[in-house]
């Protein structure tokens, strides 16, 4: 298929798209982001790259780290994970404070704030240095060793984390973390500052598209059978409360962040990741969502059947 040509064409059929959206503006490091940037970045199974736009700058992942550190969490934990936070989707904005006290701190899954609170605080019991661990582990997935947090952001987070340090002691309170809320909070605002560009999101996702194989290196992440897990959490709970209108529209696992980044997998086939900065109402990348709509359509692969 000629991958670099549907580029093209998407991008022909977005120039007059008129939804792009806002913005994140809760923290300074995402208000300064330019709306008008776009890359897509494709990986295929047979190790081929096609690229169109903005696709070598940075940007902060934000949310998309959440499923990388569930993963870490998963190898580390096993199946105990499930013991601590749900596979359910929420229905609910991604800092909704409600459930989690209808589910006596269990959060509803690992992809919203609670439940990513509750993963790192599993890696902050399980590793010495989550920091290290867990960043050098996103480098080996990548392939690229400069991909780091940007301290900037981690430190905004935190500035502005009311909300974030109200899920955690509402979970301490149920006896759902384990270690010091602030040392959890911590890495947890360091996950949400990672940055990297569409061409290091798509690569670092591709294992998820390969049964759980890393491509670089043939390397292990996860089984075939949890690497399905995953895909279902993805499809089920990746893009806040708008995860349905996503399968609908996509049909693909996937997750976004309020950085602008959208990775989504189509298993065995490939990894795609789409950034474009303004947001719609939900916290998703508007012209991402309409880029990929396109992209599944075109070239008919989603996980539901050829359309
Ligand atoms: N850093 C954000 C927060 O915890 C999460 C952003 C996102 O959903 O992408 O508020």
């Amino acid at each position: 298929m000629n991958y670099k040509e549907i580029f093209e064409q998407i991008s022909k059929e977005l120039r007059d798209f008129d939804e792009i959206g806002q913005v994140a503006t809760y923290i300074p490091a995402l208000a300064k982001a330019n709306p008008n940037k776009f890359g897509m970045y494709l990986v295929t199974e047979e190790g081929h790259e096609y690229d169109h736009g903005d696709i070598h700058e940075n940007f902060s992942i934000q949310s998309i780290s959440k499923v990388l550190s569930l993963v870490y969490a998963f190898k580390l934990v096993g199946t105990d994970l499930w013991r601590r936070v749900g596979v359910e989707p929420s229905g609910s904005p991604f800092n909704s404070l409600v459930q989690l006290e209808y589910e006596q701190g269990i959060p509803r899954n690992p992809l919203i704030n609670a439940g990513a609170i509750v993963v790192c605080d599993i890696l902050v019991s399980q590793l010495k240095n989550p920091y290290h661990d867990f960043i050098e582990f996103v480098r080996k997935l990548s392939g690229n060793p400069s991909i780091d947090y940007c301290k900037e952001t981690a430190q905004s987070e935190k500035e502005c984390g009311f909300k974030n340090n109200a899920h955690i002691n509402l979970m301490k309170s149920y006896g759902n973390i384990e270690n010091d809320v602030d040392e959890v909070l911590d890495l947890y605002f360091h996950l949400c500052s990672i940055e990297m560009s569409c061409k290091d999101l798509a690569q670092t996702f591709m294992f998820l598209a390969r049964s759980g194989k890393n491509p670089l290196n043939n390397e292990r992440i996860l089984t075939a059978q949890e690497t399905k897990r995953i895909n279902a959490i993805m499809l089920l709970c990746g893009f806040y409360d708008e995860a349905g209108e996503f399968a609908f529209k996509v049909g693909l696992p996937g997750k976004s962040g309020v950085g602008g980044g959208i990775v989504a997998i189509y298993p065995d086939q490939y990894s795609i990741a789409v950034w474009s900065p303004g947001l719609n109402s939900k916290g998703n990348s508007s012209k991402g969502i309409k880029a990929l709509e396109l992209f599944t359509t075109i070239t008919q692969s989603n996980v539901f059947g050829p359309t």
